[in-house]
């Protein structure tokens, strides 16, 4: 078992990382992103086939964020229905948000299919699972929501619902066909070839220590040495490092770990999900299932594996996949590991003006292949052709969140205790035996 937290299956299962070096000269460049998820590639690819001159700085390797570390689903929104998005900031800019949010699968698949990104992707639509009776109320609503906004959804019920997972477990689902899931750090690794082949200079272990802002634009400093560009933006989101002369991302760290079978069996696989679509459910504390190209059944849910729930949440892991799938208990995990991510408190990503000609994007609340994809685009293109009105949230000049640190372990307390009594311990160790 890879239990390095760092080390995840995406890294097991992607033989494609890049070779690029570190920074080592002085350079001048139009725009500069600082970080190599899918907001900073997107943001860079986007840059070079405009023909802008763009230098991106990873502090680690591409995709050492949430971007590498994700569950891969494609998924065409936010976790917020569109009423209370719209509820939250206004009719306008919540039907500018949640319309831009809806094409973002396209823009991935788009993507992919363009650079020929080896990603396992595929595009069998996601299943939102009610994981109790109560859940099918909540599908229920965000059906209604979602048709009424223009989404294609689909209310399925029990046993279509049995049928698609292979599993008794849940009571209905809401099948999203716009979506679909991935390879994540397959895909951004991608974005990121895809962005040097049209000219981008890329580079890892360059870690941006210090920022300013000058008459002649920004100076940003990397590994004893200085870039000059007129535009930044800090692409950073969950990960950012030590990093002066900028107001760093604010948000809530929420960590979400995975577990990974070994291939199944083709007679299991013809059986446990054999659509492919990626799911999640309707727990107050959620978790997720999918499979990946080789067969590899993957449970994920909140938590922490560097806190000291760690042990809990392995093996709530090991519990729920027997409770999912009962043929499969006491399946061992081959592969481990968490990420974070980066929560607002209203839960939608945030375009922070951080300086002249410089933004700040982040707090994708857990939804962020789609919307890093287009937001990091986006913001390309506002910061050097001043298409501000294209991208799908107002910039605002500052944003804060306050009572990080006990919201934070809020959380992963919530999940510890959930994990320590769901699914019934007794009740799964006896199918267990069965
Ligand atoms: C466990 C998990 C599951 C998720 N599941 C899904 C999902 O199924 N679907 C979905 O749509 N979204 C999902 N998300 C959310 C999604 O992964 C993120 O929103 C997305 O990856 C954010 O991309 P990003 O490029 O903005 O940031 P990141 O991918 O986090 O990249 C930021 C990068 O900045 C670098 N960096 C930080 N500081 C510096 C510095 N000073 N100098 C240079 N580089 C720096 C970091 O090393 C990092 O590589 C999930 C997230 C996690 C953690």
């Amino acid at each position: 078992m890879t239990s390095d937290p760092h080390t995840s299956l995406w890294r097991a299962s992607d033989h494609g990382a890049l070779e690029v070096p570190a920074l080592s000269e002085d350079l001048q460049t139009d725009l500069v992103v600082i970080g190599g998820g899918f907001t900073g590639c997107s943001a860079a690819l986007e840059a070079a086939t405009s023909g802008a001159n763009v230098v991106l700085l990873e502090a680690q390797t591409i995709g050492h964020g949430g971007s590498g570390r994700n569950v891969g689903l494609v998924n065409a929104g936010l976790w917020l229905p569109p009423e209370v998005i719209k509820k939250q900031i206004g009719d306008g800019p919540g039907t500018r948000l949640i319309n831009a949010l809806s094409v973002a699968p396209d823009e991935v698949y788009r993507l992919i299919e363009a650079h020929n990104i080896d990603c396992e992707a595929t595009r069998n639509g996601t299943l939102h699972l009610a994981h109790a009776p109560k859940g099918v109320e909540d599908l229920q609503e965000r059906f209604r929501q979602g048709n009424a906004s223009g989404a294609p959804l689909q209310l399925l019920d029990r046993e279509e619902t049995i049928r698609r997972t292979g599993s008794q477990a849940f009571f209905g689902a809401l099948f999203d066909p716009r979506a679909g899931a991935i390879q994540p750090l397959g895909y951004c690794r991608g974005l990121a070839r895809a962005a040097l082949s049209a000219g981008a200079r890329v580079f890892e272990r360059s870690a941006v220590t210090k920022i300013s802002h000058s008459d002649e634009g920004w100076h940003v400093q990397s590994n004893g040495r200085r870039i000059r560009a007129r535009h930044l933006l800090l692409a950073t989101n969950g990960y950012i490092g030590a990093l002066s002369g900028a107001p760093k991302p604010a948000f809530v760290p929420f960590h979400y770990c995975q577990f990974a079978t070994a291939p199944l069996s083709d007679a299991q696989r013809a059986r446990i999900l054999p659509g492919g679509e990626g799911c999640w459910d309707t727990a107050l504390v959620m978790s997720s299932l999918r499979i990946d190209r080789a067969g590899r059944v993957i449970v994920g849910g909140v938590g922490n594996l560097n806190a000291p729930g760690a042990a809990i949440h392995r093996n709530w892991a090991a519990r729920k996949l027997a409770q999912i799938y009962p043929e499969l208990a006491g399946v061992p995990f081959e592969h481990e590991w968490e990420g974070t991510i980066a929560m607002t408190s209203d839960h939608l990503p945030k375009v922070v003006e951080i300086g002249p000609d410089a933004l700040s994007v982040f707090g994708y609340s857990g939804r962020g292949i789609g919307p890093g994809t287009v937001f990091g685009k986006r913001a390309a293109r506002a910061l050097l052709f001043g298409e501000v009105d294209a991208l799908p949230l107002d910039i605002v000049p500052a944003y804060a969140e306050s009572l990080r640190a006990p919201r934070a372990a809020y959380y992963e307390f919530g999940a510890t205790l959930t994990h320590a009594v769901s699914p019934n311990p007794l009740r799964t160790s006896s199918a267990k035996r069965a």
